[in-house]
């Protein structure tokens, strides 16, 4: 019966990897059917995924609008971004702090 364990294992990674998702902001579904498809991986995956939101931003210095601390180039402007001396807090955590 090592199929059936493997299913069990697998369902198990899948309901951790949902779990993992769901806290993160994510779907649960999602999370569910990567961690079961590619149980190891996408658990880990759910685990280091970060959303968007908590991203941590900067400003352009050309045009002052907040980018992503990972952008090289800024979206309205285009100017390289220089990796910044200080980034501004996530969405998440300026919500929070708020
Ligand atoms: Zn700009």
């Amino acid at each position: 019966m090592a199929g059936g364990a493997y299913v069990v294992i697998a369902l198990s990674f899948g309901l951790a990897g949902g779990i993992v998702g769901k806290i993160k902001g994510s779907s649960f579904f999602i999370w569910f059917i990567i961690a079961t498809v590619v149980p190891v991986v996408g658990l880990l995956t759910a685990i280091v995924y970060r959303s968007e939101r908590d991203e941590l931003r900067r400003l352009c210095p050309t045009c002052g609008r907040v980018c992503k601390l990972h952008d090289a180039l800024c979206v309205r402007c285009g100017a390289e971004l220089e990796f910044p001396d200080e980034a501004l807090a996530s969405e998440n955590a300026a919500v929070t702090a708020r």
